[in-house]
């Protein structure tokens, strides 16, 4: 099954025209930006939404970001590019500063396990773009502590999304910066290196679906004995006897972060090295002979187990009572 990203042309068609190259307009760029960005992950084997489908939608904030999560999206990205506040000239007249650039992202402060993922995207698009990296930051909402100032990412991330991003690509108000994002052949090299790393990151192959057998985002995974967490501190004994999913991965470094159980007592977000990690269903040896284990197993009072598993989540079901009540 395919993995979901939902991307996001941030603002309106019109919305966001550079002072300082006309030509740019932030809605506009960023929508086109973001079909290039869909063709080059759907090649990588994603499935993606786009919170506009058509140049002239301009959907609220809540419900960009809440489609990433209502819709088990692995990750959810917001395409903009930046401006710098206004300055007042000595006439009272407004002006943009035209030497502010380089790139910045944006993940949720409920996330910081996504640190890694927003450095690995920041850096990449200001060495295409040829200006600095900014860093990836996170901003909170004014005197409400803890929660996350951007409306999109919020939402987010509240919605359930755990790989929240807003990637301003450079400042429109910087001429260099505008004409880049101008060309058309420039956005397919962004939207390559995004879709490189994207891919990378959640360990998604070109032509491939994913190995059912790999430990990825929302697998569930038992810890070996003798773990230690990414600190180096010993794993205690009731998380190694616990199943608990894969939150986050980076395949480049073996960071893995596991969050909650499998029972849905505890959310841990505990980051460790993937080679401690096993799991805890591994599919089943494709040369077992097709049968049918019910019919051979199922006795009156018999106690079956069915497990259906979807990606992030999993549904235990025990139906002994409704089972004895059939063999009455
Ligand atoms: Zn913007």
């Amino acid at each position: 099954m395919a993995l979901k990203i939902c991307l996001d042309p941030g603002h309106g068609r019109y919305d966001n025209k550079s002072p300082n190259k006309p030509e740019y307009v932030e809605g506009a760029q960023m929508f086109y930006l973001a079909q290039k960005l869909k063709a080059e992950l759907e090649k990588r084997g994603f499935e993606v939404l786009i919170t506009r489908q058509k140049i002239d939608e301009n959907p609220f904030l809540a419900d960009r970001g809440a489609m990433a999560g209502k819709n088990s999206c692995c990750m959810f990205l917001s395409l903009h590019s930046n401006s710098p506040a206004h300055k007042i000239a000595e006439d009272g007249s407004k002006y943009y500063e035209e030497s502010v650039t380089g790139t910045v992202v944006y993940y949720s402060m409920t996330r910081p396990e996504n640190k890694d993922l927003g450095d690995r995207l920041g850096n990449a698009v200001a060495e295409l773009m040829g200006h600095y990296f900014r860093g990836s930051k996170t901003k909170e909402y004014p005197n409400r502590p803890g929660v996350d100032y951007y409306g999109v990412i919020r939402n987010a991330a509240q919605s359930g999304c755990s790989c929240a991003f807003i990637i301003e690509h450079g400042f429109h108000t910087h001429v260099a910066d505008a004409e880049f994002l101008l060309k058309e052949e420039n956005q397919q090299k962004i939207a390559e290196l995004e879709a490189g790393i994207i891919a990378d990151y959640f360990g998604v192959v070109p032509g491939e679906s994913k190995e059912p057998e790999e430990i990825s985002v929302g697998s569930l995974v038992k810890i070996i004995d003798g773990a230690t967490w990414w600190d180096g501190k010993n794993v205690p004994a009731w998380v190694r006897e616990s199943t608990w999913y894969v939150e986050s991965m980076n395949r480049t470094t073996g960071r893995y972060v596991i969050n909650k159980s499998e029972d849905g007592r505890h959310a841990i977000m505990s980051p460790i090295n993937v080679k401690y990690l096993v799991l805890a269903y591994p599919p089943k040896d494709e040369e077992t002979p097709a049968q049918d284990p019910i019919s051979e197993t199922l006795v009156p009072d018999a106690e079956i187990t069915i497990t259906i598993r979807r990606y992030g989540e999993a549904y235990q079901i025990v139906e002994r009572e409704k089972l004895a009540e059939f063999f009455k």
